[in-house]
């Protein structure tokens, strides 16, 4: 697999694919500045985190509010600049304490969802910035928007909810063609006026960022494949 240049310290994988999103960015003529890394951290203990943050990495995701409520609120103690990005689905339940904890949610794609978030966030006096994630495979068992109802949901969220969201994110289907799934995300956004999109993980960043991507979200590129 892409293991093949794969260590297992942390931070000598973030040189590399740091290192790797600079080139892709380069040779596709976009500024390398424009391609932001989320560290994604799920199941990832604090003490495997540390060493990346001090290696200067600041934007993190998690896929559940409930772990990333156990592990964050110490280590955003610790270093005040931290970034955390909510990439898994968000429960209307758990839309307070994800408001309160995560500064970028990346998974609005429902009404129910909406109106919630933007109680919760008019109750905190706290807006982290909003994704709505678009489920471009229109996989039944996966979250998301589906592509063809994204430019009416997105309408509502600014009209209905006063939510202004900043982008998109995807996932693909596993083992398709990522390519038309990215394109179809930045076609998505340019015509709803959206520049921020969240594609690629571990596997297809580089093909990502060819396509657009503004964050892309690596994993065990960096902290090794999950157990
Ligand atoms: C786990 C996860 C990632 C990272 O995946 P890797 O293949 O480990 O890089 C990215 N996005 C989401 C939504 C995830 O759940």
């Amino acid at each position: 697999m892409m293991a093949a240049l794969e260590t297992t310290d942390p931070v000598a994988n973030l040189r590399e694919v740091r290192g790797l999103i600079a080139r892709a960015a380069a040779d596709c003529g976009r500024d390398p500045a424009d391609v932001r890394l989320v560290c994604v951290t799920k199941t990832v203990p604090p003490e495997r985190i540390r060493p990346v943050i001090a290696a200067g990495e600041r934007i993190f995701g998690e896929n559940r509010v409930q772990e990333a409520h156990g592990k964050w609120p110490a280590l955003k103690a610790d270093h005040p600049g931290l970034q955390l990005h909510l990439i898994g689905p968000l429960q209307t339940n758990k839309a307070r304490e994800a408001v309160a904890l995560f500064d970028v949610i990346e998974t609005l794609d429902r009404p129910s969802l909406a109106k919630v978030l933007a109680q919760e966030i008019q109750r905190a006096g706290r807006t982290p910035k909003l994704f709505v994630q678009v489920n471009t495979g229109a996989e039944p068992q996966k979250a998301g928007v589906l592509p063809q109802d994204a430019d009416a949901f997105i309408a509502q969220c600014r009209s209905e909810y006063g939510l202004e969201p900043v982008g998109l994110m995807c996932i693909p289907p596993i083992g398709e063609q990522a390519s038309p799934h990215f394109a179809l995300l930045n076609k998505i956004a340019a015509r709803n006026g959206l520049t921020e999109l969240s594609m690629g993980m571990s596997a297809d960043y580089e093909l990502a960022i060819q396509l657009g991507a503004t964050y892309v979200r690596i994993g065990s590129a960096i902290f090794g494949e999950r157990g």
